[in-house]
């Protein structure tokens, strides 16, 4: 291949609903010559490698999917309010079809580094098969929750039975029939993935090191008068979500909830917790993420339903979580409480039972004693928005590796941009609202920002764009002082990057106070204003 074939004008990494919305912009509205790299083997990021029993989105269908197709939108049927994963992939796979997006893609090929070039202001990108290509652009569309967080469990390898991550499932799926089966993790992959396999395995035993507040899912068929009318006002729905907290549309009740009176409160909770899914979220009054004394109150709701769903008290104890409502990624169930209830199912609880010593050749060891499996599932999560970014090695200006400016946590310009990286945009990237909202509308802000911006720099002649330090601080110290003053610097959660050991302490996501429409039109106003806080050249 000539050298000038192996150069595009953007290079994309990940093939999610990030990377197929990035080309299909950059590819046919701005009109580039776009390569797209994915280590998997299809479209669908996320979809395609968590096909672990139970998983689902805990976004409606609705809001879920790609509102930029809007002919879609109109066409497609989701069976549920809350899809299976072999659903949303198929899905996935039909808007990669339909957009013939697959052309610009290299599956089964992982970027390992990339390097921006300053004399000819490219980045040279590098992959496992020994490609070597080049772009004026660089965009990582490598995803928040991709990065497998597998803990070195002593004697892992000892294990004789079967094992496996819940986000790396093996495409057959395993079957739990008549098996022993331990789950390690109780995060909202494990809240998913414990209800189904209870029902196939003969004993299923649950390894939790901290409990969490789940809400009811209430999944089901949506009810088709609902769902003509929400096809009716796609566009209102879209407007609506996009000045939203969250990505939702979702009530909020503009007081405190000190404010409200205990039967006031015990109503709005009630009809909240009616609704299902996210309905019930930190945001419904002003100060449930505030203040330790509101958040109380709702915790307090929560933690009764936990006691009279699981019938020993003894096992409800173990279940009722210690930390502040909403500061944890909230896990949505269905029958996850339940399942406690069942003959076949144990839960083993770090703190009062003793945390996990050791995998042994028959099971597990922990706090002293033996368990035997046949199959071990790990719902350990990920090495959370960082993590995806540090693995692809990349080198600024000056030498500079990202992962040495990231030493004690990322710093970002609006976590789009980072300072020393011309040209490199990071789609839903660390001090970004990503993973606090849904994530396509996020996904969706991000990308048309980034295709604005390559196509104004296209027009007026300009072939670098990148953050100034000064700017990128004072973002950074703004997301800092935010968060500062809410309740989750004091939870250890992966939010707080406190799931890997070793990893710096930082708030990873940016809440806005008014929500991912607060930081919309901020990102807008940056951008009217000629890219303020970026130096271009
Ligand atoms: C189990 C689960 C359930 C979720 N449910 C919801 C939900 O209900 N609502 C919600 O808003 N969000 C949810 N999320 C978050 C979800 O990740 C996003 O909604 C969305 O799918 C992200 O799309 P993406 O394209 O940005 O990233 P991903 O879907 O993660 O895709 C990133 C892609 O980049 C590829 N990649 C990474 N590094 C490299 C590399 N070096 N070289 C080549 N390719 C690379 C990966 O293989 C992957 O395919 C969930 C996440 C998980 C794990």
């Amino acid at each position: 291949m000539s050298s000038a074939s192996r150069t595009f004008d953007a290079i994309v990494i990940g093939a999610g609903f990030s990377g197929m919305y990035m080309l299909k912009t950059l590819r046919d509205r701005v009109g580039l010559k776009v390569r797209v790299y994915e280590a998997g083997e299809t479209v669908g990021g996320t979809w395609h490698w968590n096909r672990y029993p139970g998983a689902r989105c805990d976004s409606e269908s609705y809001v879920y999917c790609c509102t930029w197709d809007r002919e879609l939108l109109q066409e497609w049927e989701w069976s549920e309010r809350y899809p299976e994963q072999p659903e949303i992939l198929r899905y996935l796979e039909h808007v990669a079809a339909r957009h013939d997006l697959k052309r610009d893609i290299r599956f089964n090929t992982r970027v390992t580094g990339a390097d921006f070039d300053e004399s000819n202001n490219l980045w040279r990108v590098r992959t496992d098969n020994g490609e070597e290509t080049a772009a004026r652009y660089l965009i990582t569309a490598v995803g928040t929750l991709s990065d497998t967080n597998m803990p070195p469990f002593r004697g892992l390898e000892k294990f004789r039975g079967q094992w496996c991550h819940t986000s790396r499932f093996p495409r057959g799926g395993i079957d739990f029939t008549a098996k022993r089966v331990a789950v390690v993790g109780t995060g909202a992959t494990a809240v998913q993935a414990i209800p189904v396999i209870a029902q196939q395995a003969k004993q299923l035993t649950v390894f939790q090191r901290t409990p969490n507040y789940c809400l009811p899912a209430r999944n089901g068929k949506v009810d088709p008068e609902r769902v003509k009318a929400r096809k009716a006002d796609y566009d209102g729905i879209i407007e609506r979500t996009r000045q939203s907290v969250a990505g939702f549309e979702l009530d909020r009740i503009p007081k405190s909830v000190l404010e409200a009176t205990a039967e006031e409160r015990e109503r709005a909770f009630d009809r909240m917790w009616d609704q299902g899914g996210f309905a019930f979220n930190l945001a419904n009054y002003q100060d449930m993420v505030l203040s330790e004394a509101a958040n109380d109150i709702c915790t307090d709701y929560l933690k009764r339903k936990i006691r009279r769903t699981v019938k020993d008290p003894g096992i409800a104890e173990k279940l009722i979580p210690k930390h502040h409502f909403g500061t944890k990624r909230t896990p949505l169930d269905t029958n996850y409480y339940e399942t406690y209830n069942k003959d076949n199912v144990l839960l083993v609880d770090a703190k009062t039972d003793g945390p996990i010593e050791e995998i042994t050749e028959n099971g597990i060891r922990a706090g002293g004693k033996d368990y035997e499996f046949d199959i071990i599932v790990f719902a350990t999560g990920f090495d959370a928005l960082t993590g995806p970014l540090k693995a692809l090695n990349l080198t600024g200006r000056g030498g500079c590796k990202l992962d040495q400016v990231w030493a004690d946590g990322p710093h970002t310009y609006l976590g789009i941009s980072v300072a020393g990286f011309p040209n490199l945009f990071t789609i839903t990237g660390p001090q970004s609202p990503s993973v606090l909202s849904n994530m396509p509308v996020s996904i969706e802000q991000h990308v048309e920002w980034i295709a604005d911006c390559i196509e104004t720099m296209r027009k007026t002649g300009k072939t670098t764009i990148e953050a100034l330090p000064e700017a990128q601080e004072a973002w950074v110290a703004h997301v800092n002082e935010i968060v500062s003053g809410t309740l989750f610097p004091r939870t250890n959660s992966w939010y707080m990057s406190a799931n890997i050991p070793g990893k710096p302490r930082a708030f990873l996501p940016y809440l806005n106070p008014e929500g991912i429409g607060g930081y919309r039109r901020r990102c807008d106003e940056i951008a009217a204003d000629g890219y303020a806080g970026f130096a271009l050249g």
